[in-house]
């Protein structure tokens, strides 16, 4: 009879030592962020969708290089190049990334020598179909 007098005593007592952690925080100022309705601030270094950056003029700074795209570790960047004849430049036709695959790494960032490769600070990609998180130069490209 002691003996289950005594579990019923250490089960109220466990009892007492969870509420005093719910006690601690139930007077706290909450910390959950009520998503999508409130959005934490992201830090500027925060690795992001990709955007392909443009001179002041608008132009895309890419030449299509291509070194993005090879140093991709999953292969998630192709692009179409020709020669602009106009200038006899080397252009991208297309530039097309596929999020669904990118792990977010900044290779390709820190490689691209025209420095016009940059992530934002966007994390917005959401889609029903795969299809959906592959972005071409109509998303990727900001003038
Ligand atoms: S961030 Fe990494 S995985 Fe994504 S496209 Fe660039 S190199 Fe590829
Ligand atoms: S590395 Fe930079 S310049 Fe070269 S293709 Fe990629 S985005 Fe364009």
């Amino acid at each position: 009879m002691n003996a289950y007098i005594l579990k019923i005593l250490r089960g109220f007592w466990s009892l007492l030592v969870g509420m005093k952690v719910t006690l601690k925080y139930f007077f706290k100022k909450p910390v959950t962020v009520q998503y999508p309705y409130e959005k934490r601030e992201i830090a500027p270094v925060w690795r992001g969708i990709l955007n392909q950056l443009c001179d002041a003029k608008g132009v895309e700074l890419c030449d299509g290089c291509q070194i993005c795209g090879r140093i991709c570790p999953v292969q998630c960047i192709s692009m179409e190049v020709y020669k602009d004849p106009a200038d006899n430049k080397r252009k991208t036709s297309s530039y097309i990334v596929d999020f669904g695959r990118c792990m977010f790494c900044g290779l390709c960032v820190e490689a691209c020598p025209k420095k016009c490769l940059v992530h934002t600070t966007d994390y917005v990609l959401v889609s029903y179909e795969r299809a959906g998180m592959v972005l071409g130069k109509d998303k990727l490209v900001k003038r």
